[in-house]
């Protein structure tokens, strides 16, 4: 493993220099021997634009004095434009080994999803299924059937309806509930979620007026009493996903908020961000309310992500009473904001692993990376090490160690998992940070980009979401030289 090479076109004085009036003609060259197997393969029009690139650059490197004459042969030419292909061919979004400890990484896509999924979502991209088309009656149907009764079944809730996101679940109902009227929220729940999900903004672009009450650490049940007014649509609650108070606090629980709403003759909405359906407390994670929990202390409305703790597709689950879904599927926003049937195609079979709590930690991706027993990766780190010692070299020290890994996407910061991985420093004199960041950047040049973490002087490459069935191709790629 080694750095990338520099692109065509060193500085060295050429020994048998070339000159512009040498360069051949593109005409000629599309029309060469040589260049007739790559423009079956790719058209004469685009192999055509990236041989205009590489005789403007070979144009260049001569008036600089830098071309050699055989850099001008045609089968030099056709290298180049094969290698500048093939850097335009590779896909932007590329599987990339995530070693930074957080198991739902935002910026790396959140959940990844159990094989049924995966074979659901490779029907549904390859014939045509029922997507809006009712099988009994041979009507039209209705996109969310096809998973509200799973979504009943789970929660408890009346009703449900799916959206692009989590984001696009609480826009759409504020939006229907309380349009040009008044959301009671508490100021210690008026949150931000990384990358510009507000509260307030959200609020505003809903078209509701936020109405603040209790204060940054405390709320009281008769500061929502006190906020109710004529203009009041519905109170409020907000899961504070990524961030905890401690201290002097105090916040109204969801069933005294629904209470109090419940005598004003007004909903209530909860949006719980992570949302699970199941106790997460039986595999020894940290505790989350669950929506079944919501629904029964009195919540109306309960909007969570499919991708996070769930471990499903991006989505954006609205679960609650009947009327109210009723209103909120009417909403013109609906069709703005609704999912695709690759979406539903993956939802469906993870819910349903939901109804056999007992086979979840093994099924379902997600849970199944957060419940990985601490020994087993680190057997994992104990093979791996020499792995990588191997293919860093003198510059770098590798040690298995104990580390902490995070849940991420909104489950709360300070809740750790004991973890296993690799942790890699600088060997040599002079300050890390350069030697660590080179390091970093060599690993995210490799044909599956490996995503660590660096900290404290070090990189941290944490083992927690490298699967066994992954080992191998982790392995190989390490041992394989580069060119
Ligand atoms: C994550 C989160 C959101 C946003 O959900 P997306 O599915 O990312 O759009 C909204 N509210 C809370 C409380 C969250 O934790």
């Amino acid at each position: 493993m080694s750095a990338r090479p520099a692109g065509a076109g060193g500085i060295q004085q050429a020994a048998n220099p070339a000159r512009a009036s040498d360069i051949p003609s593109l005409e000629r060259l599309l029309s060469s021997e040589t260049a007739l197997a790559l423009t079956a393969e790719v058209g004469r029009g685009r192999l055509a634009g990236i041989l205009r690139q590489v005789l403007d650059q070979s144009r260049t490197r001569a008036l600089a004095g830098e071309l050699a004459i055989e850099d001008l042969a045609d089968s030099s030419l056709l290298d180049q434009a094969r290698t500048r292909l093939a850097v335009q061919d590779q896909p932007r979004l590329r599987a990339v080994y995530n070693l930074t400890g957080t198991v739902l990484h935002t910026n790396l896509g959140r959940a990844l999803l159990p094989d049924e999924a995966v074979q659901a979502v490779v029907q549904a991209l390859s014939a045509p299924a029922n997507l809006e088309f009712d099988l009994d009656t041979g009507r039209r149907g209705d996109r969310d059937d096809l998973v509200e009764g799973l979504l009943r079944e789970l929660t408890g809730a009346e009703a449900a309806t799916v959206v692009n996101n989590n984001a696009a679940a609480v826009l759409l109902m504020l939006n229907t509930l309380a349009n040009r009227r008044e959301a009671v929220v508490s100021r210690g729940e008026l949150v931000e979620i990384g990358g510009a999900f507000r509260i307030p903004d959200i609020m505003q672009r809903a078209g509701a007026r936020l109405v603040e009450v209790g204060t940054t650490n405390r709320s009281h049940p008769a500061d929502y009493e006190n906020a109710v007014g004529p203009r009041t649509a519905l109170l409020m609650k907000v899961h504070c996903s990524n961030y905890a108070i401690s201290g002097f606090t105090r916040s109204v629980g969801l069933g005294q908020v629904a209470a109090i709403a419940r005598r004003h003759g007004l909903p209530t909405a909860i949006d719980l961000g992570s949302g699970t359906l199941v106790d997460l407390t039986q595999w020894g994670l940290p505790r989350e309310d669950t929506v079944r929990e919501a629904i029964t202390a009195g919540a109306d409305i309960v909007t969570f992500s499919g991708d996070k703790l769930l471990g499903g597709p991006q989505a954006g689950l609205i679960v609650g009473s009947a009327d109210l879904i009723r209103k909120i599927k009417k909403n013109p926003l609906k069709r703005a904001l609704r999912v695709g049937k690759l979406t539903l195609a993956a939802l469906e079979p993870v819910l349903a692993l939901y109804r056999s709590p007992e086979r979840l930690a093994d099924r379902l991706t997600t849970l199944r990376l957060l419940t990985r027993p601490q020994a087993q990766m680190r057997q994992q780190a104990e093979r791996l090490r020499p792995v990588l010692q191997q293919a860093l070299g003198d510059a770098y020290h590798v040690e298995s160690t104990a580390m902490f890994s995070q849940i991420g996407s909104g489950a709360l910061p300070v809740d750790q998992l004991p973890s296993h991985g690799l942790l890699v420093r600088h060997a040599g004199k002079g300050r890390p940070g350069r030697a660590l960041q080179k390091l970093e950047s060599r690993l995210r040049e490799l044909p599956r980009p490996v995503i660590g973490r660096i900290a404290q002087d070090a990189l941290w490459l944490d083992l927690r979401c490298l699967e066994e069935r992954d080992e191998a191709a982790f392995t190989r790629q390490l041992q394989e030289p580069r060119p």
